[in-house]
């Protein structure tokens, strides 16, 4: 069974680094990287829906970066500042007022974290966010990281996993372990680890949709909820269409 997910107004939802480079056909790929975008997009449209913050980071690197293989480091060269590459998977849809985090830009060190020396994790304090839902690429590098730095940062994370992809499947389980241990909320591990479902991307958003429903049991705070489908049934039993 799926746990569900209510969105609360202190939340936000942060998508990692969802860049072609790490889709099928970039330049560092994940097998199926590209699939978490239908399910993204959902987590998307609920964050909309209930009016909390969508905050997106990319990998942003200078052409001789540290971490590049011709610089002695451990990756192909990917995610080049202004290339195709770098750019968010086209398909993914991000709100105009999505808030965007550039890593990964330091000549000198590398960043997988959305939270390393980026100033993020004052920044959501600031805006009152208690609790982050955590989706992207890739689960067992810059979500790992990020994941634990937000613990570290004494925000409450909830993962969702089948809204992920690893670089190296075979640590998907001591990854999830490991971030459940730092005090994660882990929910859809199944999708990822079990279920034939996640290998169609139309059939993984919609069993998204189905398994992870979320509630929004306070309108008030949803300011776009006029303006969005109300499709969405809530856990609490209403449809979700005041109106
Ligand atoms: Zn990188």
């Amino acid at each position: 069974m799926s746990k569900k997910v209510t969105i609360q107004p202190e939340d936000a939802l942060l998508i990692v680094d969802v860049q072609n480079d790490f889709c099928p056909g970039g330049a560092l790929p994940l097998d199926e990287g590209d699939e978490v975008v239908p399910v993204i997009n959902q987590w998307i449209k609920r964050a909309r829906k209930c009016g909390i913050s969508v905050v997106a980071s990319r990998d942003w690197h200078p052409g001789e970066h540290i971490s590049f293989k011709d610089q002695g480091g451990l990756w192909p060269a990917h995610c080049v500042q202004d290339t195709e590459g770098a750019r968010f998977h086209s398909k993914l849809q991000l709100p105009e007022d999505a808030i965007i985090v550039t890593k990964g830009v330091r000549f000198d060190q590398d960043q997988y974290s959305a939270f390393d020396q980026t100033g993020l994790g004052g920044f959501l304090k600031k805006m009152g966010i208690k609790r982050l839902l955590v989706t992207g690429l890739a689960l067992d590098i810059c979500v790992r990281a990020s994941v634990l730095d937000a613990r570290r940062a004494d925000f409450e994370v909830v993962l969702i996993t089948d809204a992920t992809r690893a670089e190296d499947a075979g640590k998907i389980p001591e990854t999830i372990e490991e971030m459940q241990l730092a005090g994660a909320e882990v929910i859809n591990v199944e999708k990822l680890l079990y279920d034939d479902t996640h290998r169609g991307a139309a059939e993984s958003a919609e069993s998204a949709e189905n398994d992870a429903a979320v509630c929004l049991k306070a309108p008030e705070f949803a300011e776009h909820y006029r303006l969005l489908d109300h499709d969405h049934p809530c856990a609490d039993g209403r449809n979700g269409d005041p109106y």
